[in-house]
C-alpha cells in the first residue's frame, strides 16, 4: 500500500458543490487524507480501494452535504439527488447489476461515517433496494430462498426502526415469539417460510405504527435512508456521545452508499470485526470475532456469540491467510493498530472498513512501545499517541488481593475493559443517571448495551453485561471512555422486571442497590464493595519507557506540590524534578500543632504590638510581657516542629530544588468556626458560665473575622503584620538546610512569598527575611545558599512583574488565586455554585479553575515578558492546580515557563503532556 494520495478526479455535478466521491474497481476519487469531508469510513474505503484491496463499489456523500442539509432546514441541497442517481448508475455499471432490477438486483447499504469514529452512535441500513420483486431475483440468483427472505425481513426491520422510527422492540418481540413458536433458539434455525411470514408481520407492524405501507420503490428507500443517516447526526445518543468526547457538533456525518455483500449466504460466508493487535493488552496478534452465515449486525449486537478469529484459519484457511496479509499491510500502511470489518461472500473476502482501533490505556502504551521497536513509528510519534488521560488510567486502583481472596464471587465474564469498579447495581441507564446524580457510585448491569445506554455508561463506575463479546457495544465503548467492563457473562441471568441478577453457576444473586465489584482486568464479578489498592507505577515498564522518551523530548521540567516527605518521595518515584510548592500551613494543622498555633494566634496581635513598643524603648506591663512570653513560646515550639518537617522534605528531595512557601491563609482558618464558638459560649453562659479560655477564643475569632478573607489579611500581608511568622519560618528552613547539609545531604532551598501585588511588599519581606537569615548564618557559623522568590497570583503583581523581578530570583504562578482575582470569582463559592451552571450552559467553555483561561494565561505572559526584561535568568514556574492539567500545560509551554508543578499523582501525566506540548511547539516553529 504505497499509495496515499488519490488522483482526485473531477466529477460532473448538478448540485452547486461537489458532494460525491466514488470508489471501486481498484480506484477511488477520494483518499485516506480526506476524513473531514468523507468521514473516517469513506476515507478508509477510498484508501483501501486505491491500494487494490477488495472493497465493494460505492460512493460517499460528503459531510458538507450533511451540514448543507441542516442549513437548508432538512432539505437535500438542490441537484444532490441527481448526482446520487448518477453515482448509482455508475455502481450499477461496475457491479453489472440494476438497482430495482427484479432479475439481477443491486442492493446497497447506507452507512453513516463521521470524521471521528462514534461506535454504534449513528445509523446504518443494510439490504436497501429489496422489495417483493427484487427479492425474487435475489432468490433466483443465489438459489437460496431462505437467504432471500432472511435478507428481506432484516431490511424491513432495520429500515422500519431507523428510517421510519418504529420502536425496535416491536420487531424483536415478533422475532422472539416466532422462535418460541417454532421451539428454536437461534435466528438461523428459522425456515424460509417462517422468515416470509415474519417479513409480512414486520410490514404489518410498520403499517400499524406509521399509518403507511412499507416503501417498495428502491429510490424512495434510498432517499429516505440518506436523510435518516443525516438526521442521526443530531440524534440524542450521538449528541450525548459528542458532548462526552468533546467532539464538535458542526462536523456533520458523511453517508456511504456501498454495494451489499452477504455474509449470510451459507457456511462459506461470514462476517466479522478484527483488530490487528489485541486492543485490551496490545499483544501483537490478530484479535477479533466472526460469525459464519451472518450479517454484521449479528456480531456487533452480540445476539449470537461469535467465534474467535483464529478459528477462521480452520474454517476457511485461504480466506484467513488473505485476511492476515491484508491486516498486516493495513497496519504498516497506517502505522497504527487497525480495527477492520470484513465480510466473506461465498468464499470471497471483502474489506468494509479500516480505522485506527480504539484501545485501552495499557494497550495504547504497549502498542506504541512495540511499534517503536518494530521501526514502524518514531519515539516522538509514540509519545504523541498516548493520551494523558490514559496515563492517568494506568495509575488507577486495582482490587486488593487479600480482599479478593475473602470475597464471594458471583460470576466470571469476559475481561472487556480493565480496572477495578465498585458500585451499587442498577439495571437501567436512566436509573444509573438518577443514582449518580444523588452522589451514589453505580455499576450498570444489562443483558447487553446499546447506544441508547451511553448516558448510563458514562456515569457508571463500571459496566457488566450478560451477552456480547470483546467487540460488543459495551466492550468497545467502555474501553474508550476508560471504564472497567465485564461483558458476555453468560452464566448471569439478568431480570429487568425484578431488577436482579443471578448466576446459574455459583447461585449467587444480587439485586438493585447491592454493592458489587467488577474486575475488568480478569473478568471476575464479586459481591460487595471490595477494597482497592493503588496501581503500581514500578510494575509498568512500558509506561515508564514512554515517559522516559517524553523526558527526552520535553523542554519544561515537572515538579510537584508536596507538603510531606512521603508525598515528596512518591512524587520523586513518579519522576518529579523538584518541589514547586510546599504549603507550610498544612504543617500547622497536623495533630497537636493546631493547638500550639491557636495558642500563638490568640496573643499574636497583642504580642506583636508589645514587641514594637519594646523595640521603641518603651517598658511593657505585665499583661504585655505575658503575651510576648506566650507567643514566643508557642512560636519556638512551632519553629522546632517545622524544622523537623523541612529536614524530612530536604532529605526526600536530596539534590533537587524545594520551593517552600511561607504561611499564606488567613489566621481564622486555624481557629474554630465563629458560629460554633458563639453557640458554645452562649450555651455555657446560660448554664453557669463559659470558661475564660472559650471567651478569649471567641473574642479572638471575632477580632480576626473578615468579610472577604480571601482578599484580606493573608499571604505576604500576614508576614508584614506579624513579622515573627516570617522570622520563625526562615529560621526553620535555613536551620533544616544546615542540619541536612551537615549530615551529608544536598538540600536546595527556595523561599517563596505568596500574594504579592506591590513590589514594596516583597522588598519589605525580603529585608525581614535576609536579616533573619544573617542571624542564622552568624549563629551557625556557615553561609547558607538559598533563593528568594515570589508567587505571581495577584493581577497587579503580574502587571508590575518588571518591578517585582528586581526583588526576586524566581516567580511561580499561583493560578488558583490568579484565576480567582482575574475573573472576580470566589474560589470558595464559585465551583460549588454558579460555575457549574456556567459550564453546563456554555457561558464558559470550561471551568477556569481546572483549565487555564486564555485571559489568565495572557496575564502570565505579560508577567513572563516583564519579569525576564528585568532579569533574563528569572526562573518561571506554575504551582496552581493547572500545573497538572494537560491543556493548561500546553499553554505554559507556549508562554515559555521553565517548569510545571502538580500533585504527585499527576506527575506522570504532566511529563507526557509537557512532551506533547513541546512537540506541538517544535512543529509550529518548523512551519
Ligand atoms: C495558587 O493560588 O495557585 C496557589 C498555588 O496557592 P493556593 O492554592 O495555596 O492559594
Ligand atoms: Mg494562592
Amino acid at each position: 500500500m504505497a499509495q496515499t494520495t488519490s488522483p482526485v478526479t473531477d466529477r460532473a455535478h448538478q448540485a452547486a458543490k461537489r458532494y460525491i466521491y466514488a470508489w471501486g474497481g481498484g480506484t477511488a476519487e477520494g483518499s485516506g487524507g480526506m476524513k473531514d469531508l468523507l468521514g473516517g469510513k469513506g476515507a478508509g474505503l477510498a484508501e483501501m480501494s486505491l491500494a487494490g484491496l477488495p472493497t465493494p463499489p460505492g460512493f460517499t456523500i460528503t459531510t458538507e452535504a450533511c451540514n448543507d442539509y441542516f442549513a437548508a432546514g432538512e432539505q437535500l441541497p438542490s441537484g444532490l439527488w441527481d448526482d446520487v442517481l448518477q453515482a448509482m448508475a455508475e455502481v450499477e455499471r461496475s457491479t453489472g447489476k440494476g438497482f430495482g432490477d427484479a432479475k439481477n438486483p443491486l442492493l446497497v447499504s447506507v452507512r453513516s461515517g463521521a470524521k471521528f469514529s462514534m461506535p454504534g452512535m449513528m445509523d446504518t441500513v443494510l439490504n436497501l433496494g429489496l422489495n417483493e420483486a427484487t427479492l425474487q431475483g435475489l432468490v433466483a440468483l443465489t438459489g437460496n430462498e431462505r437467504f432471500g427472505w432472511d435478507a428481506y425481513r432484516r431490511f424491513v426491520q432495520m429500515f422500519g426502526r431507523i428510517v421510519l422510527d418504529v420502536p425496535g422492540e416491536r420487531f424483536d418481540h415478533a422475532l422472539e415469539a416466532r422462535k418460541h413458536a417454532r421451539g428454536v433458539q437461534l435466528d438461523t434455525e428459522l425456515s424460509a417460510s417462517d422468515l416470509r411470514e415474519l417479513a409480512e408481520e414486520f410490514k404489518g407492524i410498520v403499517r400499524e405504527v406509521t399509518g403507511r405501507d412499507f416503501p417498495t420503490d428502491p429510490y424512495e428507500q434510498l432517499d429516505l435512508a440518506i436523510k435518516a443517516v443525516f438526521a442521526s447526526w443530531f440524534g440524542k445518543r450521538a449528541r450525548d456521545y459528542r458532548n462526552f468526547n468533546k467532539i464538535p457538533h458542526d462536523l456533520g456525518t458523511a453517508v456511504n452508499v456501498v454495494t451489499m455483500v452477504f455474509g449470510n449466504m451459507g457456511d462459506d460466508s461470514g462476517t466479522g470485526v478484527a483488530f490487528t493487535r489485541n486492543p485490551s493488552t496490545g499483544e501483537p496478534a490478530l484479535f477479533g470475532e466472526y460469525l459464519t452465515n451472518a450479517q454484521g449486525e449479528d456480531v456487533v449486537a452480540g445476539i449470537r456469540t461469535p467465534q474467535q478469529i483464529s478459528n477462521l484459519r480452520d474454517d476457511m484457511p485461504a480466506v484467513y491467510d488473505e485476511f492476515q496479509t491484508i491486516a498486516r499491510r493495513l497496519e504498516r500502511h497506517y502505522r497504527d493498530m487497525q480495527d477492520l470489518e470484513f465480510t466473506i461472500e461465498r468464499g470471497r473476502l471483502y474489506m468494509l472498513q479500516t480505522r485506527s482501533g480504539k484501545r485501552t490505556a495499557a494497550a495504547a502504551v504497549k502498542l506504541a512501545v512495540d511499534m517503536v521497536g518494530e521501526g514502524l513509528i518514531s519515539k516522538e510519534e509514540a509519545v504523541g499517541r498516548i493520551e494523558p488521560a490514559q496515563v492517568d488510567q494506568l495509575l488507577r486502583a486495582q482490587f486488593d488481593r487479600a480482599a479478593i481472596a475473602q470475597a464471594s464471587r458471583v460470576a466470571k465474564g469476559l475481561n472487556a475493559s480493565p480496572g477495578a469498579a465498585v458500585g451499587r447495581a442498577v439495571f437501567d441507564a436512566d436509573d444509573a443517571v438518577d443514582w449518580a446524580g444523588r452522589g451514589e457510585r453505580v455499576v450498570l448491569v444489562r443483558v447487553e448495551t446499546s447506544p441508547d445506554d451511553f448516558h448510563g455508561m458514562a456515569v457508571a463506575q463500571g459496566i457488566l453485561t450478560a451477552r456480547g463479546g470483546a467487540t460488543s457495544h459495551a466492550a468497545v465503548v467502555a474501553r474508550q471512555i476508560g471504564k472497567p467492563c465485564v461483558a458476555g457473562c453468560a452464566e448471569l441471568v439478568v431480570d429487568y422486571a425484578t431488577r436482579s441478577a443471578r448466576s446459574t453457576d455459583s447461585g449467587v444473586a444480587f439485586k438493585e442497590g447491592d454493592w458489587i465489584s467488577l474486575d475488568g482486568t480478569t473478568g471476575e464479578v464479586y459481591l460487595g464493595a471490595l477494597a482497592t489498592v493503588e496501581a503500581r507505577f514500578e510494575d509498568q515498564p512500558e509506561l515508564q519507557q514512554i515517559l522516559a522518551w517524553a523526558d527526552e523530548i520535553r523542554r519544561m521540567e515537572v515538579w510537584t506540590n508536596a507538603d510531606k516527605p512521603e508525598e515528596a518521595a512518591q512524587a520523586r518515584s513518579y519522576g518529579a524534578q523538584g518541589i514547586g510548592l510546599c504549603r507550610t500551613e498544612h504543617m500547622f494543622r497536623e495533630g497537636e500543632r493546631l493547638e500550639i498555633v491557636r495558642g500563638a494566634i490568640l496573643v499574636a496581635n497583642a504580642a506583636t504590638r508589645a514587641k514594637a513598643r519594646a523595640a521603641a524603648g518603651e517598658t511593657l506591663d505585665a499583661d504585655e510581657s505575658e503575651a510576648v512570653a506566650r507567643f514566643d513560646a508557642a512560636m519556638s515550639t512551632l519553629e522546632a516542629l517545622q524544622q523537623g518537617d523541612f529536614e524530612g522534605i530536604f532529605r526526600a528531595m536530596d539534590g533537587l530544588p524545594v520551593v517552600i512557601r511561607l504561611i499564606d491563609p488567613p489566621l481564622h482558618e486555624f481557629l474554630p468556626n465563629l458560629e460554633e464558638q458563639l453557640v458554645k459560649v452562649t450555651r455555657a453562659e446560660s448554664v453557669g458560665g463559659a470558661s475564660e479560655e472559650d471567651r478569649e477564643l471567641l473574642a479572638t475569632i471575632k477580632s480576626l473575622h473578615e468579610q472577604n478573607p480571601m482578599l484580606g489579611l493573608r499571604g505576604c500581608r500576614l508576614g508584614l503584620m506579624i513579622p515573627d511568622f516570617v522570622r520563625i519560618q526562615t529560621r526553620a528552613i535555613l536551620n533544616a538546610q544546615i542540619a541536612v547539609k551537615r549530615a551529608g545531604g544536598n538540600p536546595i532551598a527556595k523561599i517563596m512569598i505568596p500574594l504579592v501585588g506591590h513590589v514594596n511588599e516583597l522588598a519589605r519581606t525580603r529585608q525581614l527575611l535576609e536579616s533573619e537569615a544573617k542571624a542564622v548564618e552568624a549563629a551557625a557559623g556557615v553561609e547558607v545558599d538559598y533563593k528568594f522568590g515570589t508567587m505571581i497570583e495577584v493581577p497587579r503583581g503580574a502587571l508590575t512583574a518588571d518591578e517585582i523581578a528586581r526583588e526576586a530570583d524566581f516567580f511561580s504562578f499561583g493560578t488558583n488565586d490568579l484565576t480567582q482575582m482575574t475573573f472576580g470569582f470566589s474560589r470558595d463559592d464559585a465551583e460549588g455554585g454558579f460555575l457549574l451552571k456556567y459550564v453546563e450552559e456554555g457561558i464558559l467553555p470550561v471551568n477556569p479553575f481546572q483549565t487555564l483561561d486564555d485571559a489568565v494565561a495572557g496575564l502570565m505572559k505579560v508577567a513572563v515578558d516583564k519579569g525576564r526584561a528585568t532579569k533574563p535568568g528569572l526562573e518561571l514556574g506554575i504551582c496552581g492546580e493547572h500545573g497538572g492539567d494537560p491543556e493548561s500545560i500546553a499553554k505554559c509551554e507556549a508562554i515559555g515557563l521553565d517548569y510545571v508543578s502538580c500533585s504527585p499523582f499527576r506527575v506522570p501525566v504532566a511529563r507526557l503532556a509537557a512532551a506533547q506540548a513541546a512537540l506541538v511547539s517544535m512543529a509550529e516553529r518548523d512551519k
